[in-house]
């Protein structure tokens, strides 16, 4: 990048702001000139602006067409709706992108595992279509359309070209949801012959479950609808070690949005304590969609050799580093590999 980049940063709540700060430490160390322009939204803001996503936050992400974000408290049963599903919504970000590769150090099930779930955002049962048929009768209507499953499966086969991987999974239960899941199967099936260079099979989703945790080497790219791709991404953060080190973005056409896909574990807030990985993974990933590859790869390998060696991580990777000393370390690291 020649000249500075505009990041929208959206440092979210409770652990957020912290976990923000460390990100944009070590992204200004990756030698990119990105220009930060922080925008609040959660509860944080809720009491000033009088709503948890001020027009503004929209508008500064729409002009700089990217944003990493931390995450952002969600009121359960009352108050306002999720601020993530909102900004799904409003920027049409529909593809969802969550990688879960192995890295040294992590305790987890498996090891040199490199899998990537490309999950559907926008339709299927999150449509937000419910009612209460009466007090003892509720309906939730499963939307799937043909332009959202084509969309979404050229997106994991342009991807999975993109960075050299060899297979696409499809994962449904049309056996039993011959329509909704038919539709997406179908499509998928009809997207897969226009690359043939990448190999393509599907999977019933219960089935899919038990596979990635008996054989996840089996798999490489894994496409599915939204309620199926909730689930088995977070089973495939567990197979590598859980969500302390999960990152993830969402992808419109010409937007797309970075995240840890952990919350905002309130209950540490201010205490300097929490793994910064996933923050950092998103910002390395969201490196890669900027077309800077050394940098993204410098961030992924820097944090790789920190938590490698063990020395300063945090309590949840059996250290007793702070979130800033981590990301301290990291920077560090990062001279050190160039
Ligand atoms: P959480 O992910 O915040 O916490 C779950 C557990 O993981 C807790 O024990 C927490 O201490 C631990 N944890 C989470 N992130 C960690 C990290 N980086 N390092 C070390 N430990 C970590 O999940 P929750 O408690 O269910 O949710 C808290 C709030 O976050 C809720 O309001 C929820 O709606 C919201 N949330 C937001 C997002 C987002 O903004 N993308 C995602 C999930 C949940």
């Amino acid at each position: 990048m020649s000249a500075r980049t505009r990041v929208t940063m959206i440092p979210g709540d409770g652990t957020g702001p912290e976990l923000a700060a460390a990100a944009m430490k070590v992204m200004d160390a990756a030698g990119v000139g990105i220009e930060w322009d922080i925008q609040k939204a959660g509860a944080d803001i809720m009491e000033e602006a009088g709503t948890p996503l001020p027009e503004k936050v929209l508008e500064s992400i729409r002009a700089n067409g990217v944003a990493l974000k931390g995450p952002i408290t969600t009121p359960v049963g009352h108050g306002f709706r999720s601020i993530n599903v909102l900004l799904r919504k409003e920027l049409d970000l529909y593809a969802n992108l969550r990688p879960a590769r192995s890295i040294e150090g992590v305790k987890a099930p498996y090891k040199g595992l490199d899998l990537v779930m490309v999950r559907e955002n926008t339709e299927d049962l999150y449509s937000g279509v419910e009612r209460m048929v009466d007090p003892d009768h509720a309906e939730s209507i499963k939307i799937i359309t043909r332009a959202a499953s084509e969309r979404i499966a050229h997106f994991a086969f342009d991807y999975a070209a993109r960075e050299g991987r060899k297979k696409v999974t499809a994962i449904h239960k049309a056996n039993i949801l011959k329509m909704s899941d038919g539709l997406f199967l179908e499509c998928a099936r009809k997207v897969a012959e226009e690359y043939p260079t990448i190999e393509f099979e599907d999977r019933i989703v219960d089935n899919m479950a038990m596979q990635l945790v008996q054989k996840p080497q089996l798999y490489d790219v894994l496409l599915a609808p939204n309620l199926y791709g909730d689930i088995i991404s977070d089973l495939c953060a567990g197979l590598v070690g859980g969500l302390g080190v999960a990152p993830s973005g969402n992808f419109g056409d010409h937007i797309a949005v970075f995240e840890p896909v952990h919350g905002s574990a309130p209950k540490y807030t201010g205490m300097n304590k929490v793994n910064p990985t996933a923050i950092i993974l998103s910002g390395a990933l969201m490196l890669r969609y900027l077309g800077e590859e050394a940098a993204a790869d410098r961030v992924y390998n820097a944090t790789a050799a920190v938590i490698g060696e063990g020395k300063t991580v945090t309590y949840d990777l059996g250290g007793d580093a702070g979130t800033s000393q981590m990301a301290d370390a990291i920077v560090e690291k990062m001279d050190s590999l160039r």
